[in-house]
């Protein structure tokens, strides 16, 4: 029977998230009793801390279980305003805050605040994969900068200049990237924001990963780099990763006052506030300052030796180069040399050495893989034997 009304081009035309689908399968396999080493995961291995998860635990207790404003608790986006003033200079009034049902979240209402169907969206690659999703649900069509680890996955102003079009509206900008881990240092984000507001585009920074940087480096908040830049730049960020709270669907959105408006309004159609005795979690999260830095510091102490415990068994293994890269808590090696798609490469080695990995293709890199270090020194030094045996089978 033919269907006269097949699915929208919306439901047709989106991909799934590939890297949920293969921690999805890793952790089924683990179920099933296998002994996988897991790097496919894309959140940190810790708990949330105590401190914010008995805040939220009190908050429900005294009844927050009703709707809250839209775009989140009123001290909730007092804090967010105050910490952007803190930690960056960057002055903020609680209307330009959004807080949404997680940092994927804020940064799809973010762009569908600024993109029309038609417009041309830079896509810098590798990618994080949902970004070219969300511009796909905007109407809009992403247009990649390839990178290589040639650059260390860094885009360069002329690689920028020659992919604009007279449609290009935004740019999507990720620092520190996943899948790459890479952090741009702040002179490499001026040249590349000169560029930017020089064809006046919108910048949807995302910078969920601002506080997990390793050897000395600093995030940059591209919104105080001038008045330009923050009249254009809507920044995206929130809870998930800095304070281990994935499953709390807790993001942040900061921008201009008419874009923060729209995209409140638009979350308020698509799904309201995000849940309120979660926020509660996150003013403790922000307020409780001691608490937190302690409990940031060691997330990021573990995180920093497992990252060289990784890099370390990664360039052992003949054949393969990784750019050290100091953020987040992602490695990106090079597996060209080994002959196998990426996408095949992942699956061998999940079948015959149960490592789950994600492949370079799901973000628009074949020749690549993603290895996240959130996960045990033993179970990375056991994951990284495997890899290098498989590796070796390639090879002979
Ligand atoms: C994890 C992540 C987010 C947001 O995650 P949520 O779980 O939705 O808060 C946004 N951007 C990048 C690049 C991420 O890795």
């Amino acid at each position: 029977m033919s269907n006269p009304h097949p699915l929208s081009v919306w439901a047709q035309n989106v991909s799934p998230s590939p890297t949920l689908e293969i921690d999805a399968k890793a952790k089924a396999m683990m179920a099933a009793g296998d002994d996988v080493c897991s790097f496919a995961a894309g959140e940190p291995d810790f708990d949330t801390p105590d401190f914010i998860k008995d805040a939220a635990i009190t908050a429900l207790r005294a009844g927050k279980t009703k709707y809250a404003p839209t775009p989140g608790v009123e001290a909730l986006r007092v804090a967010i305003a105050a910490r952007y003033g803190a930690e960056y200079g960057y002055l903020v009034k609680p209307n330009q805050v959004v807080v949404s049902p997680g940092g994927k979240f804020s940064c799809f209402i973010g762009l569908q605040s600024v993109c029309n169907p038609g417009d041309d969206i830079l896509v810098p690659a590798p990618y994080w994969v949902s970004y070219p999703e969300m511009v796909k649900l905007c109407g809009g069509r992403p247009v990649y900068i390839a990178t290589d680890d040639r650059t260390a996955f860094k885009l360069t102003p002329a690689m920028v200049e020659q992919a604009i079009t007279p449609k290009t509206k935004a740019v999507i900008f990720n620092n520190p990237s996943n899948p790459t881990g890479v952090l741009y240092t702040r002179t490499e984000i001026e040249a590349l924001v000169a560029v930017f507001l020089r064809h006046n585009l919108y910048i949807l920074s995302d910078e969920m990963y601002e506080h997990l940087i390793y050897d000395g480096g600093t995030p940059t908040c591209i919104a105080t780099l001038s008045p330009e830049a923050a009249a254009r730049t809507l920044t995206a960020s929130g809870f998930s990763k800095s304070y281990a709270m994935t499953g709390w669907r807790l993001g942040t959105l900061v921008a201009r006052p008419d874009i923060a408006k729209a995209a409140g309004e638009l979350q308020a159609q698509m799904s309201s506030n995000a849940t309120t005795f979660g926020q509660y979690g996150a003013i403790a999260a922000l307020n409780e300052k001691d608490k937190a830095r302690e409990s940031l510091s060691a997330m990021k102490l573990a995180f920093d030796r497992r990252r060289k415990l990784m890099h370390a068994g990664l360039v052992a293994i003949p054949g393969m180069t990784c750019v050290l890269a100091s953020g987040a808590f992602y490695l990106f090696p090079n597996i060209s040399q080994f002959g196998l798609p990426s996408v095949a490469f992942a699956a061998r080695l999940l079948e015959t050495e149960k490592v789950a990995t994600v492949p370079g293709l799901a973000f628009g890199a074949e020749g690549y893989l993603r290895l996240s270090y959130a996960a045990s020194d033993e179970t990375i030094t056991k994951g990284l034997a495997r890899l290098a045996r498989f590796c070796a089978s390639l090879k002979s």
